[in-house]
């Protein structure tokens, strides 16, 4: 899609859209070709110098227009993104209202792009400017395409850069629109243009030798392969990647609260969350208490049509990816983990589509895979320990470090924990640890750099240092 437009690839062809409730085709989609990928390069370079030098305050209202025209057609957002990804519209209504939220964030932040002075024995001025980087590749995942692709957009352009967009393939059809929204509300023609397609269109972006950053949410492994090859061309590059995150129960915590909120935070978006807590490390005094609640709780949640209001689980992207997630269950179970519920696709479902029944399994030890390695579907692995340590050695006992959840009344506690446990975010009695205003990212193999807060407009902007002399 270029200047808000959509076209067909050089090339003619296309690709299918499938609903996973439904199997059926929901849409036809230009797969965008090498000639495509460079003329939507070449079209950001020309839009980008002007883009850069109009006031940051016209910048500032045009993603506030965005923010509105988002906001009026949040509904018909939210339901195409639950047929594109199938998960339930209760959650895709809250990320249509998050994407709106995100624009408006950036859109005060245009005028914000602070710079410094430095006293100097020169006599000059010494200063810093914080200048756009120029284009920007916007690759992303199927989870959250729209909360992606505003995340990701908003502040790129209010620094003054043209961004080109290249969604999953498999659930393309909410930045399509997110375009065209944005060229109604004024970014110039250029400035934000859409490329479909599979991973050849994401790396024929990385490789291309004007595109100057790549922004990239999705599996470590293809986050490695775009590290590397962007290695080749020193683009600046941001990988916001997979988890293995744990909610740490203490004996202390309020366990009531534990057993009603923290299956949320594992089985919300079906378990395909990257912030997904699908460990759960509770202290041996209170292991069975815990465990009671917890499944207790989780077998209240509803699997289902994702367009139905009331349900919590739709199904998983696709039945192929549902038996991935039940291979390793049953992996799981060979190696000595006991289903306390789920394991299977849940019996009054159709199983041609992806549903699994939220899973809890109990005896995992952390070699096992299915403690370490990132399923992203809906099942939790619980391990008992006994202190402090091993709770943060259990904690850290995987190659990932995105977020958690600390469970404790103990203020002291709290904090010795915290700074402990290797992970980009963190809460406290809390399932929620991202936040608009605030820096998100991974640490260890979740990832490289920051998005959210004014850290992205650090991501998005270079440092330039300029000295201006004191005489003529
Ligand atoms: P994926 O890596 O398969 O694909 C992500 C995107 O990269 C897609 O648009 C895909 O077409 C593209 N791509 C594939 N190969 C490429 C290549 N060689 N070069 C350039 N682009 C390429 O991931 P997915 O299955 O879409 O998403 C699931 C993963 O995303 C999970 O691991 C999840 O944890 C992660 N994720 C992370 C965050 C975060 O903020 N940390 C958020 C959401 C999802």
């Amino acid at each position: 899609m270029l200047a808000g437009v959509r076209a067909t690839a050089a090339e003619g062809t296309t690709f299918t859209v499938h609903n996973p409730a439904t199997g059926e085709v929901v849409a036809v989609v230009a797969e965008a070709g090498q000639e495509d990928v460079d003329r939507a390069v070449a079209a950001a370079r020309r839009a980008q110098d002007a883009w850069a030098l109009c006031g940051p305050s016209d910048r500032g209202a045009v993603l506030a227009r965005l923010a509105d025209l988002i906001e009026a057609e949040a509904e018909a957002l939210a339901l195409l993104e639950t047929t594109d990804n199938g998960l339930p519209v209760a959650e895709t209504r809250g990320m249509a209202a998050g994407a709106a939220a995100i624009l408006r964030y950036y859109a005060g932040a245009a005028d914000k792009l602070l710079g410094q002075t430095m006293p100097n024995d020169a006599g000059g001025l010494l200063l810093t400017l914080r200048e756009p980087l120029g284009v920007a590749a916007l690759i992303t995942a199927w989870n959250a395409p729209l909360v992606l692709a505003a995340l990701k957009a908003a502040p790129a352009l209010v620094a003054g850069n043209a961004v080109l967009i290249k969604p999953s393939e498999l659930a393309p059809r909410t930045t399509l629109r997110f375009a065209e929204l944005a060229h109604a509300a004024g970014v110039p023609a250029g400035c934000l243009s859409v490329l479909t397609g599979g991973g050849a269109v994401g790396a024929a972006l990385v490789r291309h030798p004007d595109v100057a950053k790549v922004s990239f949410t999705g599996s470590t492994s293809t986050g490695i392969a775009i590290a590397r090859e962007a290695a080749a061309t020193l683009k600046r590059v941001t990988l916001e990647l997979g988890g293995k995150s744990a909610a740490v129960v203490f004996e202390d915590a309020d366990l009531e609260r534990i057993g009603e909120v923290a299956p949320g935070a594992a089985f919300g978006m079906a378990g395909q969350d990257c912030c997904a807590r699908s460990r759960l490390l509770v202290q041996r005094s209170v292991y069975d208490e815990v465990l009671e609640r917890y499944v207790a709780r989780t077998n209240r949640l509803i699997v289902g049509d994702p367009l139905d209001p009331a349900t919590d689980i739709g199904p998983l992207i696709s039945a192929a990816h549902r038996d991935r997630v039940d291979a390793c269950v049953r992996e799981g179970v060979a190696e000595g983990a006991i289903v306390l519920t789920g394991g299977a696709p849940p019996a009054h479902l159709d199983g041609s589509a992806g549903w699994y029944a939220p899973t809890v399994l109990d005896g995992v030890h952390p070699g096992m895979r299915v403690a370490r390695e990132e399923l992203f579907g809906p099942v939790v692995s619980v391990l008992p320990f006994t202190d402090e340590d091993e709770a943060v050695r259990l904690a850290n006992a995987t190659p990932y470090g995105l977020s958690g959840s600390i469970w404790t009344r103990d203020v002291g506690r709290a904090v010795r924990v915290s700074r402990r446990i290797r992970s980009g975010v963190l809460a406290v009695n809390s399932n929620t640890s991202v936040y608009l205003q605030a820096p998100f990212g991974g640490t260890k193999l979740s990832g490289l750099g920051r998005e959210y807060g004014l850290a992205a407009l650090e991501e998005n902007t270079e440092l330039k240092t300029l000295f201006l002399a004191g005489t003529a």
